[in-house]
């Protein structure tokens, strides 16, 4: 069977990567995260004083950026069968999902030479195709010719919801689980939709080719079916 690029685009915490994850397992397919190449420059910054309060201070993030010093990589994982993010080959896969990382992201993604090393980066992965890849800006930026493009939304309050459960569901003790709170997850969510949408460079937008899913009302299982219904449409 022929092989194609996918790309879904969507909202912040909408179920991509998960609906992702799963169509790659199915189809033998390379899954690929772009958010967490986002999150794992944005710690990166954190963990070198480059992102305090005040702001990020860019040009010490470019130099290191330029000079190579800030690299992004994926290990699969065989015990959970998704791959782990890497940072300068530190496993960082849980570091990068906090929230600080969470609430930093977004105007690490908009910084327009953090967007050029990683699109080129992203290209590589899909020059043999075989690719499910999800983020923003993937059938738009990255892969504008992908053979499949889904864009996926839902409510902001279902997606905060969705974020919750799953911070919850990784909280390791009490103190951590009693540190969530919704309301605060629903301003992140809402500030990286806006954050991301109104960004210069490569701003969150559905091509005119993508398909639409607003899952709001779907169970993980009938929006894998639905997916699954689009990738055998497209290779027929
Ligand atoms: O997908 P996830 O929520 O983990 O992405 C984290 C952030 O990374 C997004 O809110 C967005 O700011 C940025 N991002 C991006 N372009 C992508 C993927 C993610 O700008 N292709």
């Amino acid at each position: 069977m022929k092989k194609i690029v996918i790309a879904i685009d969507g909202h912040s915490s909408c179920g991509k990567s998960t609906m992702a994850k799963e169509l790659a397992k199915n189809i033998g397919y390379v899954y690929v995260d772009t958010g967490a190449m986002y999150r794992a420059v944005t710690l990166y910054a954190m963990q070198h004083g480059q992102f305090p309060d005040t702001g990020i201070q860019e040009d010490a993030l470019r130099t290191d950026i330029e000079a190579g010093r800030v690299k992004v990589s994926f290990k699969f994982n065989a015990e959970t069968g998704r791959p782990d993010t890497y940072l300068n080959g530190v496993l960082v896969e849980n570091e990068i999902r906090q929230m600080e990382v969470s609430n930093r992201v977004s105007p690490i993604a908009a910084l327009p030479f953090v967007r050029t090393l990683l699109t080129e980066q992203q290209k590589a992965m899909g020059r043999e195709k075989g690719i499910v890849m999800d983020g923003r800006d993937i059938g738009t930026a990255v892969f504008p010719n992908a053979e499949l493009k889904i864009f996926v939304t839902a409510t902001a309050e279902v997606r905060a919801q969705r974020r919750y459960d799953e911070l919850l569901g990784k909280a390791k003790t009490k103190e951590e689980a009693d540190a969530l709170r919704f309301d605060e997850i629903l301003k992140n969510v809402q500030e990286r939709d806006y954050i991301d949408s109104h960004r210069e460079t490569a701003p969150l937008r559905q091509a005119p080719d993508a398909i639409v899913l607003d899952n709001s009302h779907m169970t993980r299982e009938e929006q894998n079916a639905w997916l699954l219904q689009r990738y055998k449409e497209a290779t027929a």
